[in-house]
């Protein structure tokens, strides 16, 4: 990339940084990462901020107005906004018969009309709260209106990201209708359609003394999620049904799927994906995940930007197995430290970050060292950071694929790794495509 392509990306990053870092510095960084590390410009950015002690969301993704703002001449504009009414109306447009979407939008300046041009790509609902993103505007009867086109996106957003003024509102009503991979925690009268995979009956001690309780794992094509039953809906595994007035609740940071007596459970008929396909994570993107907080076994594919401190060879506590710096626990004092080999990187998919942390298993085989070979290492040069140094020159900068558990906590969303690998294995997954395909066929 020419150096006058880059100038307009070196200052948005001066700027995120409060201009305190010279662009000479900036722009050499970029290069790095862009010439170096060959990583995708976004990516690229989001890395350098990091870097230099900024915070990379704090990089623009397109120009986001209020309402009250948009004028009718904007070709492509981000909003967030609720959905004060969702009308859907057939139209006749070269012969053919398309639905649209058509309402109000609103956020705390004002209201606009709208109209999603495709009712099947923007499954518009009453209540929702949502960030728009490529929409484009027109001025109608001296009023600017707002146009979901070809280009334009939505991503359902909490719905306390939008504060309407007291009368502007919509109660929220009815139940919503959601996939598993919108699932997040305080969630009610939620509605899912989904397919029993495991389900066990457990017998636990309450406060109103022992209940039974249905316990399993669910899926759609969007991804898995643990439920719990309070009643006996007689659940089967392989069934597939549509659940009603069910509700999130997080459990150790991952959102699960709770119902009861009050809840409605039906079998559906219906086509859905095959097993090898429910069993197998999709891919997410890290912006998804920071807007749910925390998920079950997903995959993510993203470029290791950082090695965090901390891994490598490192020292365990024997009694509690925290971290051990300079023979010190911070519980237990001086303890003879046990070694552990651990990885915690930094893995960016260029709209967002995660951290990855990696066990001892996994990081031998990624980095193809054993903890004994380690150990010696380390001890030959009489320096542990021989081991950290071995990690970076395997990963950083690489492509890599992550899957596990997702939660956040102050620091951000972390993945407690199940399994890791560098690059993408196309091939693999368009095996496993095929023989889905087969196994539904059938
Ligand atoms: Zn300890």
């Amino acid at each position: 990339m020419e150096k006058q392509e880059l100038a307009p990306h070196v200052t948005e990053i001066s700027r995120v940084l409060g201009n305190k870092v010279s662009e000479e510095q900036i722009a050499k960084e970029l290069d790095t990462y862009l010439n170096l590390y060959r990583v995708s410009l976004e990516t690229a950015k989001r890395s350098v901020v990091r870097k230099l002690g900024g915070d990379p969301n704090a990089l623009n993704r397109g120009s986001q107005k209020k309402l009250s703002e948009v004028s009718g001449t904007e070709q492509n504009v981000d909003l967030l906004v609720k959905v004060l009414s969702a009308n859907r109306k057939e139209i006749e447009q070269n012969g053919e018969v398309r639905t649209l979407i058509y309402g109000l939008m609103a956020d705390e300046t004002g209201t606009l009309p709208y109209t999603a041009w495709d009712a099947d790509r923007f499954q518009l609902e009453r209540g929702q709260v949502l960030l728009v993103r490529n929409a484009y505007s027109k001025e109608w009867n001296g009023k600017p209106q707002l146009n979901l086109g070809t280009r334009a996106t939505i991503e359902q957003q909490p719905q306390d990201a939008v504060k309407l003024p007291e009368g502007m509102d919509v109660p929220v009503y009815g139940p919503s209708v959601a996939k598993v991979a919108d699932l997040q925690e305080g969630m009610n009268s939620v509605t899912i359609t989904a397919k029993v995979l495991q389900v066990e009956t457990r017998k636990i001690e309450t406060q109103d003394g022992p209940k039974t309780v249905y316990s399993g794992m669910m899926a759609d094509e969007t991804g898995r999620v643990q439920f719990s039953s309070w009643h006996d809906f007689n659940l089967k595994k392989d069934e597939v049904v549509r659940i009603q007035g069910a509700y999130v609740r997080s459990w150790r940071g991952i959102p699960q799927l709770n119902f009861g007596e009050r809840g409605l459970v039906e079998r559906v008929p219906g086509h859905f994906p095959a097993d090898l396909d429910l069993y197998r994570s999709n891919p997410r993107s890290i912006d998804e995940l920071e807007r749910v907080g925390g998920a079950f076994d997903v995959l993510v594919l993203g470029t290791v930007v950082d090695i965090k401190k901390g891994s490598g060879l490192i020292q365990r506590c024997p009694q509690c197995n925290r971290l051990v710096q300079n023979k010190l626990c911070r519980l237990h004092g001086k303890v003879e430290g046990q070694y552990d080999l651990r990885i915690k990187a930094v893995v960016d998919d260029g709209a967002g970050a995660i951290t990855a942390v990696l066990n001892k298993e996994i990081t031998e085989e990624l980095v193809g060292i054993t903890l004994e070979q380690a150990i010696k290492e380390a001890k030959e040069a009489m320096d542990p950071e021989v081991v950290m140094e071995k990690v970076e020159e395997r990963l950083l900068a690489k492509p890599m694929e992550v899957r596990g558990n997702v939660i956040s906590d102050d620091y951000g969303l972390m993945m407690i790794v199940s399994e890791a690998r560098l690059s993408v294995p196309e091939v693999r997954n368009e095996a496993a495509r095929l023989l889905a395909e087969l196994e539904g066929s059938q």
